[in-house]
């Protein structure tokens, strides 16, 4: 049977290949983009995750690149994912702290921080999780993004959400499967999860046609009220 072609994914590489080329070709800088697409986290989520960060891109086509060559593929179970995924906020407090000390002490600490060692020991954990994307989705934004940890915090004010209409789920649980930030959507009625990037993968996936974007259950019912 014919593969069906997932427009809405096919529309989200466009946009993050447009960004990647903006940045290299025009010295475009994402962070005007994740600045002017801040407020939507509040919103929606983190659609700078899954729409635009260059970054996150990368791992895509990286586990593209995998599934194409048949590398065998891991997925961390959902017991030890709850706990690991924690590990990209600890890492944001950390960097936090040493930030606040760093200029504490003066700006020659600062700029040794951002400009020295961190940023070459940086580089070289890039490229180790863009290699590890071949197997896993997304190392990076899973397990060790401060930036996403960042942004993730903010989005769990978000008001809209991914719903499951559990009336038609056939449990077959693709969703969960498909999800690049391995969250357990087929057991959740509504996705409001701070890891939540946005890119429409479940509800491309799903075969019932279940999954889709919606208002909080609880405001849509305070809504119906009035
Ligand atoms: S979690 Fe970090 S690396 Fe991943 S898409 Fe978001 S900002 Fe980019
Ligand atoms: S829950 Fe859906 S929209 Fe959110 S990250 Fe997972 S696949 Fe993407
Ligand atoms: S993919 Fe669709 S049908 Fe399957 S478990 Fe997820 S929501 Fe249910």
């Amino acid at each position: 049977m014919r593969k069906k072609i997932k427009w809405v994914q096919v529309l989200r590489f466009l946009v993050q290949l447009g960004f990647l080329c903006a940045m290299a070709f025009a010295g475009f800088n994402t962070k005007i983009a994740s600045d002017w697409l801040f407020p939507t986290i509040l919103l929606a989520g983190v659609f700078f995750c899954g729409w635009v960060c260059p970054l996150g891109a990368a791992q895509d086509w990286m586990s593209f690149l995998g599934r194409l060559l048949k590398l065998p593929r891991f997925r961390v179970p959902q017991g030890l994912q709850r706990y690991l995924q924690l590990c990209r906020y600890a890492f944001y407090a950390l960097l936090t702290m040493e930030i606040t000390f760093s200029l504490l002490k003066g700006p020659y600490n600062f700029s040794k921080l951002v400009h020295g060692e961190l940023l070459t020991l940086a580089s070289g954990i890039i490229v180790l999780f863009l290699l590890l994307g071949l197997f896993i989705d997304r190392p990076f934004c899973n397990y060790f993004c401060t930036g996403g940890a960042r942004q993730g915090l903010f989005s769990v004010l978000r008001i809209v959400g991914i719903r499951r209409r559990t009336e038609h789920c056939g449990g077959c649980g693709t969703c969960s499967k498909k999800c690049p930030m391995n969250i357990d959507v087929a057991n959740s009625e509504f996705v409001r999860h701070p890891n939540c990037i946005g890119c429409m993968t479940c509800v491309s996936a799903c075969p019932k046609k279940c999954l889709s974007f919606s208002l909080m259950p609880k405001l849509k019912a305070a809504g119906k009220k009035k």
